[in-house]
């Protein structure tokens, strides 16, 4: 059975902390298994589009993405290539709720990463796709859209009350 978890808001500082790479046999835990099964279901819940472990308190190298073939797992990734071209759309994220900006994004990238069963991928990311993985990497470094955006559409009084209250 998967449980929804807690979505860590922003200034909560987990989602500024380094998130550390998973070694291979931690995959095989029940508990890291469960996690996975939990962060699927809260996404979904919050109709979300992906989810970073750091948004669910865990500083851990794992994030799951929405896609049309079911949830993709993606462990320690790695972004190898980055396109030159860029392309501006509107990106919101669940710790940054209501509150969406123009996020400049390369519209194909290649990366690494290992699946649930600690297999190792190598694929290449285009367009909306793209964007999910580089927003969820990001999150995994650290990185927010607010820290990506020159340009907030929707929220910004919701942003500052949100920095206002620690
Ligand atoms: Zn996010």
């Amino acid at each position: 059975m998967a449980e929804t978890l807690a979505i860590k808001i922003y200034p909560d500082s987990v989602l500024r902390l380094k998130n550390r790479q998973l070694k291979p046999e931690e995959l095989q835990a029940q508990e890291f298994k469960q996690l996975i099964l939990d962060m699927e279901k809260t996404m979904q819940e919050k109709d979300g589009v992906g989810l970073a472990a750091p948004q669910v308190g865990k500083n851990i190298q794992l994030a799951v993405i929405k896609t049309d073939q079911g949830t993709l797992v993606l462990i320690n990734p790695k972004i190898l290539r980055r396109s030159l071209k860029k392309e501006e759309m509107e990106e919101g994220c669940l710790s940054l709720p209501e509150i969406f900006g123009l996020v400049k994004r390369p519209i194909k990238i290649k990366l690494t990463a290992l699946d649930a069963s600690g297999k190792k991928m190598k694929f290449v990311a285009t367009g909306y796709f793209a964007r999910v993985i580089q927003h969820e990497v990001d999150h995994l470094n650290g990185i927010l859209i607010i820290d990506r955006t020159k340009d907030i559409i929707k929220g910004k009084e919701n942003l500052e009350n949100m920095e206002h209250k620690t």
